[in-house]
């Protein structure tokens, strides 16, 4: 007698089983560098909290769920990290904000296809309890350098703003009329969603409803006064990080909870499964859950379709200094990335603290993130030319002449 494994599952060992590793030592090192904690949750939940978290007309919860009764109750394998993280952030009376890396296998009982398994690795960040758009952008850049870190190239990054329910009531109907003329043109499931889910019309793969949707109003131009202007600001923000990105009207997300930002990181090889990382902003999740009201974002990277598009070798992570960079008000913030950027190009870490925020607190999150360094630039920086840099040890601080910075920070 034979046995094999389930089909859509592997046997990981020798040199993929050091790649995957290469990659997860690696998250660890730099989002703990960047103040995340890692969190485990048990391998399964009650499989209510994913009909209510991701959304019962999705597919995943449909379809795609594990599900199994023990003792009369209903249990299912983890499908996705948010849901678990927000449980458990709320079960345990944890304190904001918060922020979490999870490195953990999911479950989905999808067709197997290239890169994509049954029970396939997810690395996730999520940030809880920050409303500006400064922090949609932070972890869209958190997701790029990481990405540059481990050596992963030739990804791009579509962006969307998928509003709030108040756009959405309005741009429903909007988009409704539209489609009333279309209806017998659009495939099978396409109607489904229109009537229990219309936003994720969009996520269908059909041509035919394509080429309607192409033309079909968007949720990007229906959005209300304060998700249009938040949108407007991730954008800006962007922008200063110098961050590329196209903007995909299209682009909703499969899952219910978004709101506002959405984004993907896509790679160019990977054909129809190309997402490499998938994530946004959640705001509504944790009061759904039976939590506070609590703004949150985050992202999730499937390590093992981005390993496909990378050389054999996961460049190994080196111990690095962690740096941070007091923005003393917003219009330091292109001054504080280029300080960043030095920094950056020596071989450490940077962060940057929200320029919104007050001092105290941005020198609290350089404490949180163990930071060796703090550097501080303001308008009395600014008239001496120098930078402030406080020894977070010693707690000594000096003043360095601008231009001598540079060649102060020691190479890695
Ligand atoms: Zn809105
Ligand atoms: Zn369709």
């Amino acid at each position: 007698m034979s046995y094999q494994r389930p089909k859509g599952h592997r046997d990981l060992f020798g040199k993929e089983l050091k790649r995957v590793e290469a990659m997860n030592a690696a998250a660890r090192g730099f989002f703990g560098q960047h103040g995340y904690e890692e969190i485990k949750t048990p391998t399964f939940e009650f499989a209510a909290l994913f009909d209510r978290s991701i959304g019962e007309t999705t597919d995943i919860v449909e379809h795609e769920i594990y599900k199994f009764e023990v003792n009369k109750k209903l249990y299912a394998l983890k499908p996705e990290g948010t849901a678990s993280v927000l449980r458990a952030f709320i079960e345990n009376k944890l304190s904001l904000p918060a922020r979490f890396l999870y490195i953990w296998n999911m479950y989905r009982r999808e067709r197997p296809q290239k890169g994509r398994y049954r029970e396939f690795l997810q690395i996730g960040i999520e940030l809880l309890g920050e409303s500006k758009p400064f922090y949609d952008a932070e972890i869209i850049d958190q997701g790029k350098r990481y990405l540059e870190l481990i050596g992963a190239k030739d990804y791009y990054i579509e962006l969307n703003s998928i509003g709030c329910p108040q756009c959405r009531k309005a741009y429903q109907e909007k988009l409704k009329t539209y489609l009333e003329q279309q209806l017998t043109h659009l495939c099978a499931d396409c109607r489904r969603r229109l009537e229990r889910n219309f936003l994720r019309i969009f996520d269908c793969k059909k041509e035919g409803c394509q080429a309607i949707y192409d033309k079909a109003p968007k949720i990007t131009d229906n959005l209300c006064g304060e998700c249009s202007e938040h949108y407007k600001q991730v954008k800006c923000y962007l922008a200063i990080f110098g961050i590329e990105y196209t903007e995909n009207k299209k682009l909703v997300r499969g899952l219910d909870y978004y709101t506002r930002t959405v984004f993907e990181f896509k790679h160019g090889e990977l054909g129809a499964q190309d997402t490499i990382i998938a994530g946004g902003r959640y705001d509504l999740l944790m009061r759904e859950l039976g939590g506070p009201d609590t703004p949150c974002t985050g992202w999730a990277m499937g390590p093992e379709r981005l390993l496909l598009t990378m050389p054999d070798e996961v460049p190994k992570l080196q111990p690095r200094q962690v740096y941070f960079v007091v923005a003393m008000g917003e219009k330091y913030l292109q001054k504080i990335i280029s300080i960043r950027d030095g920094i950056q190009a020596k071989g450490h870490i940077c962060m940057l603290g929200n320029p919104d925020d007050p001092i105290k607190q941005q020198i609290k999150r350089a404490n949180k993130a163990a930071a060796a360094y703090t550097i501080i630039y303001g308008e009395d920086e600014e008239k001496e030319g120098v930078y402030a840099v406080k020894d977070m040890k010693t707690g000594e601080q000096k003043k360095i002449p601008a231009e001598k910075f540079n060649s102060q920070i020691p190479q890695l």
